[in-house]
């Protein structure tokens, strides 16, 4: 080891990053951390956190709403969009500050400096360079925006975190579920939001049933989906952007956010002249221990685009930094990741689609739930909450959980547990509900929803 400066030197701060040299450390590695940013990567600064503090901040309005039903007079309300994002910076600063603590009481070296591979064993950073036994890139991904006229007036969702104030009337363009989030935090904050997706039906991948569910009760909030359509030019007049649209209508808004997608952080890092092989959107190709094709380089993360969640970048740094300095080889398990869309209302899953058990299974069985929670009995709001377990009927196992609705993603995480150990129909029939909450229902569903209709046609774009 004598002839490396370092056992690894990590390039990336974000979640996967900051866990392997974490944990390198721990096993006694030399390690130096090289972050370009901010430490916390895409999650802490622009990604979970912040999002998550918007969506808090824009339920307040349909709770002030809700509250009449239960009795209260709330005065006049006034949301003050400084106020929170000043109240978001100071919060995302501290874990910054503690990101950098907890790295530096375990020992690594951290660089606040953009690092690119030299060779297979160097790197350089603030024009020095620096050799280690192994390299980690942990880049994670950027926003990806189409080359259309005008789009130098659009924005990310990277920018969204900063504007100088609420726009009055947005358009979001995607159909995934950044796109979505970003639908619901605008108009709880009270601006007119139009989403656009290009495909018939928005968050490809999910269950159909969830896709309608999601989409009826965005609609019935009043944001304005509009599906099969994309924006071809912007054009910037005296009262704000002008997008003239592929259907041949146009829109005026004070905001466009593009919110179509991220692409792996690949470019100019050097990984050509190295030899690193890229599939063919630019994701670092990896070997089940998140190894290259090179040997002493390896990748996780956003970066490789397996799972582009945080728990799991975090999952892959630690299985990492096990397998090379613990003498534990670890592959990161992706079976049954849980997952969420903090949409209005809310989306958690975990398991198959029923679309994806019927294909990959044969025979499930479908058991169905379609409510209005009991909340809204007196707060009035007419929102239907959608639950479904989907179930392999050969085995009776519980092979996808589903739920649109209030605190899905809270729900959803503990089922996830039940089908990690390989929960059937019979455990959760036998489960007693904690009464009452939505959460019951998920052990109460006990008639079987009849077979389902065909699909609707998908264009190529979905
Ligand atoms: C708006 C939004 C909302 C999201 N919400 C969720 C959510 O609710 N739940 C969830 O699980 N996931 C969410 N994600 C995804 C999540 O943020 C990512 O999956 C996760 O951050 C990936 O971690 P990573 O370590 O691969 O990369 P990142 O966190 O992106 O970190 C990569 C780091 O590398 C740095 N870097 C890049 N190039 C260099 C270089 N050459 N030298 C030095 N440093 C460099 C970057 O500055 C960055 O800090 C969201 C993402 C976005 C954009």
């Amino acid at each position: 080891m004598a002839q490396f400066d370092y056992d690894l030197v990590v390039i990336g701060g974000g979640s996967g990053g900051v866990r392997a040299a974490r944990i390198a450390a721990r096993h006694g590695a030399r390690v130096l951390l090289a972050e370009e940013k901010k430490l916390g990567g895409t999650c802490v600064n622009v990604g979970c956190v912040p999002k998550k503090l918007l969506v808090y901040a824009s339920h307040y309005s349909e709770h002030f709403e809700d509250a009449a039903g239960f009795g209260w007079t709330v005065g006049a309300s006034h949301f003050d969009w400084r106020a929170l994002i000043m109240a978001k910076n100071a919060e995302i600063e501290r874990l910054n500050d503690a990101y950098r603590r907890t790295l530096v009481e375990a020992g690594v070296e951290i660089v606040g400096a953009r690092a690119t591979l030299v060779d297979a064993h160097t790197v350089e950073v603030e024009g020095k360079r620096v050799r280690a036994s192994t390299v980690l890139i942990a880049v994670g991904g950027w926003p990806v925006m189409p080359k259309i006229p005008g789009i130098e007036h659009a924005i990310s969702s990277n920018e969204t975190f900063f504007l100088e104030r609420l726009p009055a009337r947005v358009a979001i363009v995607g159909g995934g579920y950044i796109a979505c989030e970003f639908a619901g935090i605008f108009h709880g904050m009270g601006s007119h939001v139009i989403q656009l997706y290009r495909g018939p039906l928005f968050l490809r991948g999910f269950d159909l049933d969830v896709r309608r569910h999601l989409a009826e009760e965005m609609r019935r909030k009043r944001i304005d989906l509009r599906f099969d359509v994309e924006i071809a030019r912007i054009e910037k007049t005296g009262f704000g952007l002008h997008a003239t649209l592929t259907t041949g209508d146009a829109i005026e808004v004070d905001e466009i956010l593009y919110a179509t997608g991220r692409a792996p952080h690949t470019k100019n890092l050097g990984l050509e002249a190295v030899g690193v092989a890229l599939d063919e959107k630019g994701a670092i190709r990896v070997d089940e221990y998140s190894r290259t094709n090179v040997e002493s380089v390896y990748a996780v993360g956003d970066v490789t685009d397996r799972i582009n969640l945080t728990p799991v970048a975090i999952h892959e740094g630690h299985a990492f930094a096990d397998t090379v300095f613990g003498k534990h080889p670890t592959k990161p398990d992706h079976a049954g990741v849980p997952a969420a869309v903090f949409s209005q209302p809310e989306i958690a899953c975990v398991g198959l689609s029923e679309e994806t058990a019927r294909k990959r299974l044969g025979t499930v069985d479908v058991y169905r739930a379609n409510f209005r929670a009991m909340k809204h009995t007196l707060s009035g709001r007419g929102e239907r909450t959608l639950m479904k377990l989907v179930v392999e009927r050969a085995s009776d196992r519980v092979v996808g959980v589903h739920m649109v609705g209030e605190n899905a993603a809270e729900i959803v995480q503990g089922l996830a547990v039940a089908l990690k150990a390989g929960a059937t129909k019979r455990d959760f029939d036998r489960t007693l509900g904690i009464h009452p909450t939505s959460a019951e229902e998920f052990v109460t569903m006990r008639t079987k929803a009849p077979e389902p209709a065909p699909a609707p046609e998908r264009s190529a774009a979905e």
